[in-house]
């Protein structure tokens, strides 16, 4: 067979400003890009493995893994290939095929996909609508309660801790309270805070956290963080009786690579980040408030906005949509222009956007862009 030579690059973070929200926390420091060149090889970490990927010592995963658990504040701590397949492992192992879980109304869609590759019926927790799309802990409380007295027994009730469409921040320690003082294990998905905000999962007595490494811990991956409470440990990390060594819900290995390499050379980098979530959260009030003086641009979810990702509604931008000759266009053609990527093509009734590890005046030559772009069309 013949095949073109796939000679693909990528300018898009070196040449712009990157505003996809999903993107900003996934960018490598040097340290680990220096990791992602040694470790580029397949099965890379395996060199010197003697059965249990967790416990190889050169590069030293075991006590990476260990330092991951004191961050988090975790008993014990597995990468898996991502959140969502730490959301599975747990569902799976920790219920039975047509369990009913309950899960928070902001879940991402792969806490739907899991459970139903799981075989789990789900029970939503409603967010509050209106402009803020919150999700109340005491209709969290009511729902799981009504949903143990319908089915005797809940054994998983999950809350996602910062959502992917408004950025919005549920408190982890009243959720981690509500289920212990109910007996429900409770699982927290951190895709989006795990790496960027502190974690504190035995002080907030939760059960599981997921995290993801490609979407907020600094790592090429696919990779996420799986921790969990050490009387789970039976449970989710069973092993095989084939093969003593091997846990069957890790499918034995699970990172086997430049993911692995690049989370732990990330970590400091990572450690330090989460140390200055104050300032950045800062920050990112300050682009809001830049943004929100534009007559016809709003912020929606909580406000003021506790995390970086964060949702507008632009009625200013889609009245000029409807009279540009690009449509809806425009504005992903202007921001390029002002080399400013990011917000998806086409779009111009709301967008999302992130300015996560922008300094002070990257975030205010985009604040001015989109003043300068609107001031463009509207007369
Ligand atoms: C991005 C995201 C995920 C998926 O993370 P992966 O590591 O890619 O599986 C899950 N949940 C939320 C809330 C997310 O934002």
């Amino acid at each position: 067979m013949e095949c073109q030579n796939y000679n693909i690059t990528r300018g898009v973070e070196r040449e712009n400003l990157n505003l996809n929200p999903l993107q900003r926390g996934g960018i490598l420091p040097r340290e680990a890009r220096k990791a992602l060149y040694e470790f580029g090889d397949g099965y890379s970490v395996c060199d010197y493995c003697a059965g249990r990927l967790d416990e190889v010592v050169k590069p030293s995963i075991s006590s990476f893994l260990g330092d991951l658990a004191t961050f988090l504040n975790a008993d014990d701590v597995k990468t898996v290939h991502g959140a969502r397949e730490g959301k599975f492992a747990v569902m799976h192992a920790m219920c039975d095929e047509g369990d009913t879980i309950v899960v928070d109304g902001n879940a991402h869609y792969t806490t739907h996909l899991a459970a139903e590759r799981a075989g789990l019926e789900i029970i939503e927790v409603p967010n509050s609508g209106g402009s803020e799309f919150k999700i109340d802990l005491n209709k969290y409380k009511e729902t799981l309660e009504s949903a143990i007295d319908k089915y005797d027994e809940i054994k998983l009730a999950l809350l996602t801790h910062v959502d992917g469409n408004y950025g919005n921040l549920t408190n982890a320690q009243e959720f981690g309270k509500i289920c212990s003082d109910l007996g429900v294990p409770s699982i927290l998905n951190c895709a989006y805070s795990m790496g960027r905000l502190p974690i504190d999962m035995n002080g907030w007595k939760i059960d599981f956290v997921v995290g993801s490494g490609h979407k907020s811990m600094a790592a090429s991956g696919p990779i996420g963080v799986l921790a969990m409470k050490d009387e789970w440990i039976e449970t989710v990390l069973k092993r095989s009786p084939r093969h003593m060594k091997k846990e069957i819900e890790m499918l034995g290995c699970t990172s086997r690579g430049a993911p692995i390499a690049t989370l732990m050379a990330s970590l400091p980098h990572v450690i330090e980040r989460v140390n200055n979530w104050e300032k950045e959260l800062k920050l990112t009030q300050n682009f809001v408030a830049k943004l929100e003086k534009i007559d016809g641009i709003e912020q929606v979810g909580i406000k003021p906005t506790e995390h970086d990702l964060v949702r507008f509604e632009t009625p200013i931008l889609h009245e000029i949509s409807k009279k540009h000759p690009r449509k809806g266009f425009f504005l992903y053609e202007e921001l390029k222009k002002k080399k400013i990527v990011g917000i998806k093509r086409g779009q111009t009734e709301w967008f999302k956007c992130s300015t996560y590890g922008m300094n002070a005046k990257q975030r205010d030559y985009v604040a001015n862009s989109f003043k300068k772009i609107i001031k463009k069309f509207v007369n």
